[in-house]
């Protein structure tokens, strides 16, 4: 359904159920997958590909190129910027911006208007120096949170509230702060979790929510937590 307050261009290439509501845009190249809804005055640009079931909504902007997995939620105001690439059952959440060399996994959650920088030395003047920044599959981060680029965050790690990314921050792991630290770990549901048992070379945390098991590297377990086992 094309609202007729919409403009679908000429080339654009939409899937069955495709509802683009008033005032949204699609430009030439654009490949929508089944089921995708823009919402009023959102635009994606030439050459965006977005996966089936995906929601855009109001104001959201795609730029040209980006591809955006299946059954993801882009929120109100979200920006993502020209080839970027998010991957399947993710939620950017409302005013989040998504700058040209961020890569973000499957089913990673960005709270609203967390934001990902791009350059490390940025001037008015002169071009970009893109720095690259990847965020891997489950990981969170939490609302207004700041992801200084060139940082990898590791699958299923979360990133508190408000808390500024300079480093790394492996998979599961906690991290709190200004500058952002590493605080304990985290479930694949996101609650935290207590002491470990070493087992081996790595430590084997129980998630007391969901029963699930986590292993981390026994030397990461004692660098987050101080304490040796
Ligand atoms: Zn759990």
């Amino acid at each position: 359904m094309i609202d007729p307050r919409a403009k679908v261009e000429e080339g654009a290439v939409l899937g069955e159920g495709v509802v683009v509501m008033e005032g949204a845009i699609v430009r030439r190249g654009a490949r929508l997958g089944m089921g995708v809804l823009v919402g009023p005055y959102a635009i994606v640009d030439s050459g965006a590909i977005i996966g089936a079931g995906t929601r855009i909504w109001h104001f959201a902007h795609v730029r040209e190129g980006a591809v955006i997995g299946e059954k993801v939620v882009v929120g109100k105001g979200v920006y993502v910027d020209h080839h970027v690439e998010v991957g399947e059952g993710s939620k950017l959440e409302n005013f989040v911006s998504v700058f040209h060399g961020v890569t973000i996994g499957r089913k990673v959650f960005v709270g609203p208007h967390a934001t990902f920088t791009n350059d490390l030395y940025p001037r008015a003047e002169g071009e970009w120096e893109t720095c690259e920044t990847v965020v891997e599959d489950g990981a969170s981060i939490g609302a207004n949170a700041t992801i200084v680029c060139g940082v990898r965050i590791g699958s299923y790690a979360m990133v508190g509230a408000g808390a500024v990314v300079t480093k790394d921050v492996p998979p599961h792991v906690l991290v709190l702060g200004v500058p952002a630290r590493p605080r304990g770990f985290v479930c694949y549901c996101g609650h935290p979790l207590g002491r470990g048992v070493l087992v081996g070379d790595e430590v084997l945390l129980k998630c007391p929510k969901c029963g699930r098991e986590v292993r981390v590297p026994k030397e990461l377990y004692s660098l987050v937590l101080k304490e040796e086992l």
